[in-house]
Protein backbone atom coordinates (compact mmCIF):
# COMPACT_ATOMS: atom_id res chain seq x y z
CA UNK A 1 0.00 0.00 0.00
CA UNK A 2 1.06 3.94 -0.57
CA UNK A 3 2.19 6.04 2.22
CA UNK A 4 -0.72 7.40 3.52
CA UNK A 5 -0.14 11.54 3.02
CA UNK A 6 -1.12 13.95 5.31
CA UNK A 7 -2.25 15.84 2.37
CA UNK A 8 -2.62 16.34 -1.19
CA UNK A 9 -3.26 19.47 -3.19
CA UNK A 10 -5.00 19.61 -6.16
CA UNK A 11 -4.55 22.01 -8.22
CA UNK A 12 -1.24 25.13 -9.42
CA UNK A 13 -3.19 28.43 -9.40
CA UNK A 14 -1.89 31.03 -6.89
CA UNK A 15 -4.44 28.87 -4.09
CA UNK A 16 -3.12 25.59 -4.90
CA UNK A 17 0.56 26.90 -4.77
CA UNK A 18 0.01 28.81 -1.87
CA UNK A 19 -1.61 25.95 -0.21
CA UNK A 20 1.79 24.40 -0.65
CA UNK A 21 3.82 26.97 0.91
CA UNK A 22 2.41 27.00 3.77
CA UNK A 23 1.16 23.16 4.33
CA UNK A 24 4.78 22.58 3.24
CA UNK A 25 6.10 25.15 6.47
CA UNK A 26 4.31 23.28 8.71
CA UNK A 27 6.23 20.27 8.02
CA UNK A 28 3.16 18.52 6.09
CA UNK A 29 5.31 17.72 3.10
CA UNK A 30 2.59 18.57 0.56
CA UNK A 31 2.18 16.04 -2.74
CA UNK A 32 0.76 18.65 -5.54
CA UNK A 33 -0.50 17.38 -8.58
CA UNK A 34 -0.51 20.57 -11.03
CA UNK A 35 -2.91 18.90 -13.67
CA UNK A 36 -2.60 19.48 -17.13
CA UNK A 37 -2.24 23.44 -16.94
CA UNK A 38 0.78 24.06 -14.45
CA UNK A 39 0.36 27.69 -12.53
CA UNK A 40 -3.44 27.90 -13.50
CA UNK A 41 -4.96 30.77 -15.70
CA UNK A 42 -2.47 32.74 -14.44
CA UNK A 43 0.26 31.16 -16.78
CA UNK A 44 -2.31 31.88 -20.10
CA UNK A 45 -2.01 36.16 -18.85
CA UNK A 46 1.06 37.96 -19.29
CA UNK A 47 2.04 40.96 -17.33
CA UNK A 48 0.27 41.05 -13.87
CA UNK A 49 0.21 44.31 -12.30
CA UNK A 50 -1.96 43.69 -9.62
CA UNK A 51 -0.56 40.96 -7.66
CA UNK A 52 0.91 43.24 -4.51
CA UNK A 53 4.81 43.00 -4.05
CA UNK A 54 5.97 43.88 -7.78
CA UNK A 55 6.54 47.16 -8.25
CA UNK A 56 7.22 47.03 -12.40
CA UNK A 57 4.70 43.67 -12.36
CA UNK A 58 5.46 40.06 -13.29
CA UNK A 59 4.87 38.14 -16.09
CA UNK A 60 1.72 35.38 -15.08
CA UNK A 61 3.90 32.46 -15.78
CA UNK A 62 6.89 33.56 -13.97
CA UNK A 63 4.90 34.35 -10.81
CA UNK A 64 3.98 30.55 -10.83
CA UNK A 65 7.45 29.39 -11.17
CA UNK A 66 8.61 31.62 -8.19
CA UNK A 67 5.67 30.20 -6.15
CA UNK A 68 6.31 26.63 -7.10
CA UNK A 69 9.63 27.01 -6.13
CA UNK A 70 8.90 28.69 -2.87
CA UNK A 71 7.15 25.68 -1.91
CA UNK A 72 9.18 23.28 -2.50
CA UNK A 73 12.15 25.41 -0.68
CA UNK A 74 9.97 23.76 1.72
CA UNK A 75 10.00 20.08 1.07
CA UNK A 76 6.62 20.51 -0.91
CA UNK A 77 6.35 17.91 -3.96
CA UNK A 78 5.12 18.67 -7.35
CA UNK A 79 3.71 16.39 -9.92
CA UNK A 80 2.99 17.64 -13.64
CA UNK A 81 0.01 14.97 -13.67
CA UNK A 82 -3.53 14.98 -13.87
CA UNK A 83 -5.86 13.79 -11.25
CA UNK A 84 -8.60 11.46 -12.86
CA UNK A 85 -10.92 10.54 -10.05
CA UNK A 86 -10.94 10.77 -6.63
CA UNK A 87 -12.64 8.26 -3.85
CA UNK A 88 -13.96 10.52 -0.39
CA UNK A 89 -16.07 7.56 0.74
CA UNK A 90 -13.63 6.70 3.11
CA UNK A 91 -10.46 7.22 4.77
CA UNK A 92 -8.20 7.52 3.96
CA UNK A 93 -8.76 9.13 0.93
CA UNK A 94 -8.08 7.56 -2.22
CA UNK A 95 -6.48 9.93 -5.37
CA UNK A 96 -6.45 8.41 -8.26
CA UNK A 97 -3.81 9.46 -11.35
CA UNK A 98 -3.12 7.98 -14.31
CA UNK A 99 -2.77 3.99 -12.91
CA UNK A 100 -1.92 5.26 -9.36
CA UNK A 101 -3.34 6.13 -6.55
CA UNK A 102 -2.55 7.87 -3.38
CA UNK A 103 -3.53 8.11 -0.05
CA UNK A 104 -4.17 11.10 1.67
CA UNK A 105 -5.86 12.01 5.20
CA UNK A 106 -6.58 15.77 3.98
CA UNK A 107 -7.08 16.95 0.80
CA UNK A 108 -7.16 20.92 -0.76
CA UNK A 109 -9.43 21.17 -4.06
CA UNK A 110 -7.57 24.04 -5.52
CA UNK A 111 -8.25 23.05 -9.55
CA UNK A 112 -9.62 26.48 -10.40
CA UNK A 113 -11.91 27.32 -13.11
CA UNK A 114 -11.70 28.02 -17.04
CA UNK A 115 -12.71 30.61 -19.06
CA UNK A 116 -14.87 29.71 -21.86
CA UNK A 117 -14.19 30.31 -25.05
CA UNK A 118 -15.78 30.20 -28.09
CA UNK A 119 -14.03 27.56 -29.71
CA UNK A 120 -13.06 29.02 -32.94
CA UNK A 121 -10.11 27.87 -34.54
CA UNK A 122 -6.61 28.77 -33.16
CA UNK A 123 -7.96 30.66 -30.58
CA UNK A 124 -5.47 29.98 -27.80
CA UNK A 125 -2.85 31.75 -30.43
CA UNK A 126 -4.46 35.08 -29.43
CA UNK A 127 -4.21 34.97 -25.50
CA UNK A 128 -2.56 37.48 -24.53
CA UNK A 129 -2.34 38.88 -27.86
CA UNK A 130 -5.43 40.76 -27.72
CA UNK A 131 -7.58 38.09 -26.71
CA UNK A 132 -8.66 38.09 -22.93
CA UNK A 133 -10.98 36.35 -20.68
CA UNK A 134 -10.49 39.28 -17.87
CA UNK A 135 -10.76 42.66 -17.99
CA UNK A 136 -9.26 43.46 -14.52
CA UNK A 137 -6.07 42.17 -15.42
CA UNK A 138 -5.84 42.89 -18.77
CA UNK A 139 -7.75 46.34 -19.36
CA UNK A 140 -5.14 48.63 -18.58
CA UNK A 141 -3.61 47.39 -21.74
CA UNK A 142 -6.27 48.79 -24.16
CA UNK A 143 -5.62 52.18 -22.76
CA UNK A 144 -7.60 54.85 -25.90
CA UNK A 145 -7.81 51.46 -28.08
CA UNK A 146 -11.44 49.99 -29.59
CA UNK A 147 -12.32 46.58 -28.46
CA UNK A 148 -14.68 44.19 -27.87
CA UNK A 149 -16.40 42.44 -25.06
CA UNK A 150 -18.72 39.07 -26.13
CA UNK A 151 -21.51 37.91 -24.05
CA UNK A 152 -25.18 39.20 -22.94
CA UNK A 153 -24.49 37.95 -19.05
CA UNK A 154 -24.09 39.84 -16.09
CA UNK A 155 -20.12 39.69 -16.92
CA UNK A 156 -20.50 41.27 -20.12
CA UNK A 157 -22.10 44.10 -18.94
CA UNK A 158 -19.75 44.68 -16.17
CA UNK A 159 -16.73 43.96 -17.67
CA UNK A 160 -17.84 46.22 -21.17
CA UNK A 161 -18.59 49.34 -18.11
CA UNK A 162 -15.20 48.93 -16.23
CA UNK A 163 -13.50 48.48 -20.31
CA UNK A 164 -15.04 52.27 -20.83
CA UNK A 165 -12.42 53.29 -17.81
CA UNK A 166 -9.96 52.39 -20.57
CA UNK A 167 -10.96 52.21 -23.95
CA UNK A 168 -11.79 54.42 -26.27
CA UNK A 169 -14.62 52.17 -27.75
CA UNK A 170 -16.60 49.03 -26.16
CA UNK A 171 -18.53 47.13 -28.63
CA UNK A 172 -20.18 44.38 -26.74
CA UNK A 173 -21.18 41.04 -29.46
CA UNK A 174 -23.81 39.06 -28.23
CA UNK A 175 -25.69 36.34 -30.36
CA UNK A 176 -28.94 37.74 -29.49
CA UNK A 177 -31.31 40.82 -29.47
CA UNK A 178 -31.54 40.88 -25.98
CA UNK A 179 -29.22 40.80 -22.75
CA UNK A 180 -29.66 37.85 -19.89
CA UNK A 181 -27.72 40.59 -17.62
CA UNK A 182 -29.73 42.30 -14.89
CA UNK A 183 -32.03 45.57 -15.65
CA UNK A 184 -30.01 47.69 -12.95
CA UNK A 185 -26.94 46.98 -15.08
CA UNK A 186 -28.13 46.84 -18.96
CA UNK A 187 -29.45 50.41 -17.73
CA UNK A 188 -26.12 51.34 -16.81
CA UNK A 189 -24.36 50.26 -19.84
CA UNK A 190 -26.75 51.54 -22.35
CA UNK A 191 -26.03 55.22 -21.06
CA UNK A 192 -22.83 54.41 -21.11
CA UNK A 193 -21.50 56.62 -24.29
CA UNK A 194 -18.54 54.49 -24.85
CA UNK A 195 -20.56 51.24 -25.62
CA UNK A 196 -22.15 50.17 -28.75
CA UNK A 197 -24.18 47.14 -29.32
CA UNK A 198 -23.77 44.59 -31.65
CA UNK A 199 -26.53 42.55 -31.49
CA UNK A 200 -27.21 39.29 -33.15
CA UNK A 201 -23.65 38.66 -33.95
CA UNK A 202 -20.71 36.34 -33.13
CA UNK A 203 -17.09 36.01 -33.95
CA UNK A 204 -16.27 33.35 -36.40
CA UNK A 205 -12.37 34.18 -36.78
CA UNK A 206 -9.34 36.16 -35.36
CA UNK A 207 -7.48 38.41 -37.58
CA UNK A 208 -3.85 39.06 -36.99
CA UNK A 209 -0.71 40.46 -38.23
CA UNK A 210 2.14 39.37 -39.04
CA UNK A 211 3.53 39.29 -35.63
CA UNK A 212 0.20 37.21 -35.01
CA UNK A 213 -1.24 39.97 -32.94
CA UNK A 214 -4.90 40.00 -33.05
CA UNK A 215 -5.93 43.64 -35.32
CA UNK A 216 -9.39 42.49 -36.21
CA UNK A 217 -12.42 39.45 -36.15
CA UNK A 218 -14.96 38.22 -38.67
CA UNK A 219 -18.02 38.88 -37.50
CA UNK A 220 -20.73 36.48 -38.57
CA UNK A 221 -24.69 37.90 -37.92
CA UNK A 222 -26.44 35.16 -36.42
CA UNK A 223 -29.91 35.58 -38.46
CA UNK A 224 -29.03 35.92 -41.96
CA UNK A 225 -25.76 34.03 -41.98
CA UNK A 226 -23.77 37.23 -43.17
CA UNK A 227 -19.73 37.57 -42.61
CA UNK A 228 -18.10 40.32 -42.41
CA UNK A 229 -14.40 41.69 -41.34
CA UNK A 230 -13.55 44.60 -38.87
CA UNK A 231 -10.86 45.82 -37.62
CA UNK A 232 -10.36 45.88 -33.57
CA UNK A 233 -7.65 45.81 -31.28
CA UNK A 234 -8.70 43.65 -28.47
CA UNK A 235 -11.41 41.02 -27.38
CA UNK A 236 -12.90 40.16 -24.01
CA UNK A 237 -14.23 36.70 -23.75
CA UNK A 238 -17.18 36.96 -20.96
CA UNK A 239 -19.41 34.15 -21.83
CA UNK A 240 -19.03 32.18 -18.01
CA UNK A 241 -16.77 29.90 -16.75
CA UNK A 242 -16.88 26.09 -15.78
CA UNK A 243 -15.26 25.44 -12.55
CA UNK A 244 -13.33 22.29 -12.73
CA UNK A 245 -14.78 19.80 -10.77
CA UNK A 246 -15.65 17.01 -13.16
CA UNK A 247 -13.16 14.93 -11.44
CA UNK A 248 -15.18 14.69 -8.27
CA UNK A 249 -18.03 12.90 -9.66
CA UNK A 250 -20.55 14.60 -7.10
CA UNK A 251 -19.09 13.79 -4.28
CA UNK A 252 -18.78 17.71 -2.69
CA UNK A 253 -21.31 19.61 -3.35
CA UNK A 254 -21.31 22.61 -5.86
CA UNK A 255 -24.06 25.50 -6.53
CA UNK A 256 -25.98 24.65 -10.00
CA UNK A 257 -22.90 25.81 -12.09
CA UNK A 258 -20.84 22.97 -10.16
CA UNK A 259 -18.14 25.20 -7.75
CA UNK A 260 -17.42 23.99 -4.97
CA UNK A 261 -19.58 24.80 -1.79
CA UNK A 262 -17.96 25.97 1.53
CA UNK A 263 -19.19 25.84 4.78
CA UNK A 264 -17.49 27.19 7.72
CA UNK A 265 -14.22 28.42 6.34
CA UNK A 266 -12.61 26.17 3.87
CA UNK A 267 -14.34 23.12 4.15
CA UNK A 268 -15.81 21.44 2.22
CA UNK A 269 -19.25 18.97 3.10
CA UNK A 270 -16.87 16.56 3.30
CA UNK A 271 -14.58 16.13 6.80
CA UNK A 272 -10.92 16.88 6.06
CA UNK A 273 -11.51 17.98 2.75
CA UNK A 274 -11.17 21.88 2.33
CA UNK A 275 -11.16 23.93 -1.56
CA UNK A 276 -9.47 27.16 -1.84
CA UNK A 277 -9.74 29.77 -5.25
CA UNK A 278 -11.44 29.99 -8.08
CA UNK A 279 -12.93 26.34 -8.07
CA UNK A 280 -15.12 27.47 -4.66
CA UNK A 281 -15.49 31.47 -5.80
CA UNK A 282 -17.89 33.17 -8.01
CA UNK A 283 -16.94 36.66 -7.11
CA UNK A 284 -13.54 37.73 -6.83
CA UNK A 285 -11.23 35.11 -9.28
CA UNK A 286 -8.39 37.19 -8.21
CA UNK A 287 -5.24 35.83 -7.64
CA UNK A 288 -4.48 37.54 -4.29
CA UNK A 289 -7.85 36.23 -3.43
CA UNK A 290 -7.07 32.75 -4.47
CA UNK A 291 -3.43 32.60 -3.21
CA UNK A 292 -5.33 34.18 0.27
CA UNK A 293 -7.98 31.87 0.21
CA UNK A 294 -4.92 28.69 0.10
CA UNK A 295 -3.31 29.90 2.63
CA UNK A 296 -6.84 29.28 4.43
CA UNK A 297 -7.44 26.05 2.83
CA UNK A 298 -3.50 25.16 4.67
CA UNK A 299 -4.35 26.34 8.23
CA UNK A 300 -7.27 24.74 8.07
CA UNK A 301 -5.62 21.64 6.96
CA UNK A 302 -2.93 21.57 10.19
CA UNK A 303 -5.89 22.13 12.68
CA UNK A 304 -7.59 19.47 11.02
CA UNK A 305 -4.78 17.15 11.38
CA UNK A 306 -4.08 18.39 15.22
CA UNK A 307 -7.23 17.62 15.82
CA UNK A 308 -7.67 14.52 14.50
CA UNK A 309 -4.51 12.66 13.81
CA UNK A 310 -4.00 10.11 16.03
P1 LIG B 1 -23.90 33.84 -17.88
O1 LIG B 1 -24.92 34.53 -17.05
O2 LIG B 1 -24.01 32.37 -18.07
O3 LIG B 1 -23.92 34.55 -19.30
C1 LIG B 1 -23.15 34.08 -20.35
C2 LIG B 1 -23.44 34.91 -21.58
O4 LIG B 1 -22.58 34.47 -22.62
C3 LIG B 1 -24.88 34.77 -22.07
O5 LIG B 1 -25.37 36.02 -22.50
C4 LIG B 1 -24.76 33.80 -23.25
O6 LIG B 1 -25.65 34.08 -24.29
C5 LIG B 1 -23.36 34.11 -23.75
N1 LIG B 1 -22.76 32.92 -24.35
C6 LIG B 1 -22.57 31.71 -23.79
N2 LIG B 1 -21.96 30.88 -24.66
C7 LIG B 1 -21.77 31.59 -25.79
C8 LIG B 1 -21.19 31.30 -27.04
N3 LIG B 1 -20.68 30.09 -27.31
N4 LIG B 1 -21.16 32.27 -27.98
C9 LIG B 1 -21.66 33.50 -27.71
N5 LIG B 1 -22.21 33.84 -26.55
C10 LIG B 1 -22.27 32.90 -25.59
O7 LIG B 1 -22.41 34.07 -17.32
P2 LIG B 1 -21.79 35.33 -16.53
O8 LIG B 1 -22.21 36.59 -17.17
O9 LIG B 1 -20.33 35.03 -16.39
O10 LIG B 1 -22.45 35.23 -15.09
C11 LIG B 1 -22.31 34.06 -14.30
C12 LIG B 1 -23.09 34.25 -12.98
O11 LIG B 1 -22.44 35.25 -12.19
C13 LIG B 1 -24.50 34.74 -13.21
O12 LIG B 1 -25.35 34.18 -12.24
C14 LIG B 1 -24.41 36.23 -13.00
O13 LIG B 1 -25.63 36.82 -12.58
C15 LIG B 1 -23.33 36.32 -11.91
N6 LIG B 1 -22.62 37.62 -11.99
C16 LIG B 1 -23.13 38.67 -11.25
C17 LIG B 1 -22.52 39.89 -11.31
C18 LIG B 1 -23.06 41.00 -10.49
O14 LIG B 1 -24.17 40.89 -9.99
N7 LIG B 1 -22.33 42.10 -10.31
C19 LIG B 1 -21.40 40.11 -12.12
C20 LIG B 1 -20.92 39.04 -12.88
C21 LIG B 1 -21.56 37.80 -12.81
P3 LIG B 1 -27.23 33.80 -24.13
O15 LIG B 1 -27.75 34.92 -23.28
O16 LIG B 1 -27.73 33.83 -25.53
O17 LIG B 1 -27.36 32.45 -23.49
Amino acid sequence: MPEVENTIIIGSGPAGLTAAIYTARANLRPLVFEGLQPGGQLTITTEVENYPGFVDGIQGPELMDIMRKQAERFGSRHFYEFVDKVDLSERPFKVYVGGNVHLAKTLIIATGASARYLGIEDEEKFQGRGLSACATCDGFFFRDKEIMVVGGGDSAVEEANFLTRFAKKVYVVHRRDSLRASKIMQDRLMANPKVSMLWNKTITKYLPDETGQLVGVTLQDTKTGEEADTPIEGVFMAIGHTPNTAFLEGQLSTDDSGYLLVTAHTNTNVEGVFAAGDVADTRYRQAITAAGHGCQAAIDVEKWLEANDE
